[in-house]
C-alpha cells in the first residue's frame, strides 16, 4: 500500500527537506506549493508529485484535496509547514498593528486550519494518519518568559504569537482526534538557515526537517498533542 504525505510550502526550505526525507523512506511525498513554476521545479528535482496549494486560498486548498482524493483516495501524513515571518524585526506589538497580525495569522494560523479541515476526511481513511504542524521555539510562552534565555529578547509579537496559537490548535485537534488513529503534533525545527530569516540560522533546513519527519512517521505508541524538538519535548 502506498503511504502518501502532503507537505505545504515544500518548494524550498524546511518543507522541501521534509518532502525529500519522507520520499527517501519510500513515502509518496506530494510537494505542495502555491506557485506552480516553483512547485513543479522542486517536485521535478525530487522526482515527486506536485499539487498547487495556497494555504490562504480556500478554493486552492479544496482543489488540492479533490486532486489527492482522485489520485490516491486517502492521505496518511499532512505536514503543515507553509509559514511566513511577516518582518520579524518590527514585531513589538506597539509597532506592529492589527493588520500585521492578520497578515501573518492568515498563513501561519488560519491556513493551517483550512488545510487540516480540508484534508481530515482523507486522513480519516488512513490506518494511521499523522498531522505535523511546523511550530517554532518562538511560540513557547515558557521560553519567552525565561530571563537570560536567548528567547527573552526575541519579542516578535506577530510571528511568535502565531506559533503560540498554532500550538494550542495542535492540542485542540489532538484532543478532538484522540479516539481515532490520527496523531497531531507540533514540531520545533530550531533556527535554520532559510529564506525566512535571510539564511541567518545556524542549523540546516535538513536538520530542521528531521523532527517533522520523526513526527510524521510515529508508530502507534507515539505521542499526540505534543510539542517536540530533536531532543524531546519543548516547554509550551
Ligand atoms: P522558507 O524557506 O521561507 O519557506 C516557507 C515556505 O512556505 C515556502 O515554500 C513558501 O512558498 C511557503 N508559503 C508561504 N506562504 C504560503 C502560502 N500562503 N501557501 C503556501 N505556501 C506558502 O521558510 P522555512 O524556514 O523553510 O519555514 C518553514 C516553516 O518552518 C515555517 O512554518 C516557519 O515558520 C517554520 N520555522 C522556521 C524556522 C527557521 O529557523 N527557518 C524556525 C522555526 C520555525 P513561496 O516560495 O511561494 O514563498
Amino acid at each position: 500500500m502506498t503511504t502518501t504525505a502532503l507537505i505545504t510550502g515544500a518548494n524550498k526550505g524546511i518543507g522541501h527537506e521534509v518532502a525529500r526525507l519522507l520520499s527517501e523512506r519510500g513515502i509518496t511525498a506530494i510537494v505542495g506549493a502555491r506557485d506552480e513554476e516553483r512547485g513543479r521545479a522542486a517536485a521535478g528535482r525530487l522526482g515527486l508529485p506536485y499539487v498547487r496549494i495556497d494555504v490562504t486560498d480556500e478554493a486552492s486548498v479544496a482543489a488540492a484535496a479533490k486532486w489527492i482524493e482522485a489520485e490516491y483516495g486517502s492521505l496518511d501524513i499532512l505536514v503543515n509547514n507553509a509559514g511566513i515571518a511577516g518582518g520579524l524585526d518590527g514585531g513589538v506589538p506597539s509597532a506592529a498593528g492589527a493588520q500585521a497580525f492578520r497578515d501573518v495569522y492568515e498563513t501561519n494560523v488560519f491556513g493551517v486550519v483550512t488545510v487540516t479541515n480540508a484534508m481530515l476526511p482523507l486522513l480519516r481513511r488512513s490506518p494511521a494518519g499523522r498531522i505535523v504542524n511546523m511550530s517554532s521555539e518562538l511560540g513557547s510562552i515558557s521560553l519567552a518568559l525565561t530571563p537570560g534565555s536567548p528567547f527573552w529578547g526575541l519579542n516578535f509579537a506577530v510571528y511568535n504569537s502565531s506559533k503560540t496559537a498554532l500550538n494550542m490548535i495542535t492540542v485542540c485537534y489532538a484532543k478532538e482526534l484522540m479516539d481515532t488513529s490520527i496523531k497531531v503534533n507540533a514540531a520545533n525545527p530550531g533556527y535554520c538557515a532559510t529564506d525566512l530569516n535571510g539564511h541567518t540560522g545556524f542549523r540546516t533546513a535538513e536538520q530542521g526537517a528531521a523532527v517533522a519527519v520523526r513526527l510524521a512517521t510515529l508508530d502507534a505508541d507515539g505521542p499526540t498533542g505534543a510539542y517536540l524538538e530533536d531532543d524531546g519535548p519543548i516547554a509550551w
